[in-house]
Parts: C-alpha cells; sequence; structure tokens
C-alpha cells in the first residue's frame, strides 16, 4: 500500500504536469467514484486542476470550483500520467482527458481505491480524512500530542499505535517496521511501557526515515509507481521490513517475522527491546 513517502511522491510528480490542466473528459469504467460515474464526470468536466494537497495516504485535487477530488489508492491503486492518449489497462477504472490531450489514468488490480468529489469546506465529509491524526514531517509535529495520546492508550500495542490513522497519519506497514527498529522498540511493547525518551526516539526516527523515503521517492515492492510510471528506490535502505531471517545490518543476528495485530511485523529480537 502506498504510504506518505509514495503518496506524497506521486503528488510531487503530478502536480508540475496537472497544475493549470483543464479537464475535458472524464471515462469511469469502474464503480469507485462518489458521486457515482454519471454525476462525477459531469460535475468535474471544465474543471482546471489548481493545486495537489496531501493528507496522510490521501491525494486532495484542489479545482477551479467549489468543490475537491479526494484520491485514496488503498493497496495497489496508481495514479499515471501520460502526455498523450494511452490504451488504458485491465485494471484502468477512471480515465481523466486533458484539454492537450494528456490523460491521467487510475489504475487499481484490488480495486480498493476510491475517488470523492465533495464541497471545498473545512471538513471533507469522509470519515477516515476528516479524523486524521497529525502529519508526521510537518514542521510544527507535536511530540507532546503523541505523550497524551500514547497515556491514553496504554494497553495497545505499540506497533498498532503507530499504524493508527487517527493517531499519526501516514504510516503503513512498511515504515511502522523501519521506525520501530531505528528507534529500539519491539513492535509488541504497550504504549504503557514506553518512555519518555523511547517515545523521542520514535518521534526523531519517524520524522528522518519518511523525510528520508520521500528522497528516494519511495518504497517499490509490488505495484508501487510514482505520477511517470517510475520505480521509488527506498526498497534498497530499508533494514526490516521483508528481510526475514536475513541478518540485521546492525547485530548480525536473524531478522524475525511475527504477526501483531494480523500485519506481519519483521523486527530484530536483539535490537528491539
Ligand atoms: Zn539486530
Amino acid at each position: 500500500m502506498p504510504e506518505l513517502p509514495e503518496v506524497e511522491t506521486i503528488r510531487r510528480s503530478l502536480e508540475p504536469l496537472v497544475k493549470g490542466a483543464k479537464i475535458t473528459e472524464i471515462k469511469v469504467n469502474t464503480p469507485v467514484t462518489q458521486p457515482q460515474a454519471t454525476l462525477f464526470c459531469e460535475q468535474l468536466t471544465k474543471k482546471e486542476i489548481l493545486q495537489i494537497a496531501r493528507r496522510g495516504k490521501y491525494l486532495i485535487f484542489y479545482l477551479d470550483d467549489a468543490l475537491v477530488l479526494v484520491v485514496h489508492l488503498r493497496m495497489t491503486g496508481q495514479l499515471v500520467y501520460y502526455p498523450k492518449t494511452a490504451p488504458p489497462s485491465k485494471h484502468t477504472h477512471v480515465i481523466f482527458v486533458f484539454e492537450n490531450g494528456a490523460e491521467l489514468h487510475f489504475t487499481d488490480t484490488r480495486r480498493f481505491g476510491r475517488m470523492w468529489l465533495v464541497p471545498k469546506t473545512e471538513t471533507f465529509g469522509i470519515p477516515g480524512l476528516d479524523t486524521l491524526g497529525p502529519e508526521p514531517i510537518d514542521e510544527g509535529f507535536d511530540k507532546k500530542i503523541i505523550a497524551d495520546k500514547l497515556a491514553r492508550h496504554k494497553k495497545m500495542k505499540i506497533k498498532i499505535f503507530i499504524l493508527d490513522q487517527t493517531i499519526i497519519a501516514g504510516l503503513g506497514n512498511i515504515y511502522a517496521d523501519e521506525v520501530l527498529f531505528a528507534s529500539g522498540i519491539h513492535p509488541e511493547r504497550r504504549c504503557e511501557d514506553i518512555s519518555q525518551k523511547e517515545l523521542a526516539a520514535l518521534c526523531c526516527a519517524m520524522q528522518n526515515i519518511l523525510k528520508e523515503a520521500i528522497t528516494h521517492r519511495g518504497t517499490s515492492f509490488r505495484d508501487y509507481v510514482d505520477g511517470n510510471r517510475a520505480k521509488g528506490e527506498h526498497q534498497d535502505f530499508l533494514k526490516v521490513y521483508q528481510r526475514r531471517d536475513q541478518p540485521c545490518l546492525t547485530c548480525g543476528k536473524p531478522i524475525k517475522c511475527i504477526k501483531v495485530g494480523g500485519r506481519s511485523s519483521f523486527y530484530c529480537p536483539h535490537c528491539q527491546k
């Protein structure tokens, strides 16, 4: 699933390509939009894209209109820009055609990705978006907010805690494992057992790793590509994720994989206490 660094890379790659582009036609092949196809197309036609923002794993397209287009790629969604007409694949669900003949294709093999056209207001009326926690890479990221939340989720396992989008926005399985490794915390530790020092290390690791992954233009394991269909490079820098039985890069002991809250969790039993 594209996580914060991947969604941010898609945003950065797409924005210069579609900024100022006018949508002349929309083709919806699969019902992944809200409202449904006819109204969705009617309301988006002739609109110009002014800016693309990101919040957590959501992309927000601001238009010259009272509506905004919100996209969540979920597991396998891709948004790819083509400078001219391109043939759709079996899994291309929505195509935006621009005035200059370029196209933006939304492709998704698992079909969990969604698009919403909603009024531009303080809240978007999209439950997962309206309830997002703070952005970990923002300048004003407040560790105190996380400390307060930690105190309110005493029995929760730390991995589940940092994956909860209402607590911190944008982390998924890859970066949660990497962040816990970097901060030396076992994924099954209870929130109540995390010291202030460990919390500081966790927040610091979160910011550093997410920013580094953006510099590497995200992690491409399976489906993820940016708006130009280019793969990211951060997979070459991962320390624990998908490295089961391989030697820990710090201590040399084998990386283990356990299930935490149903999610595969890669960690080093020696380095993470
Ligand atoms: Zn180790």
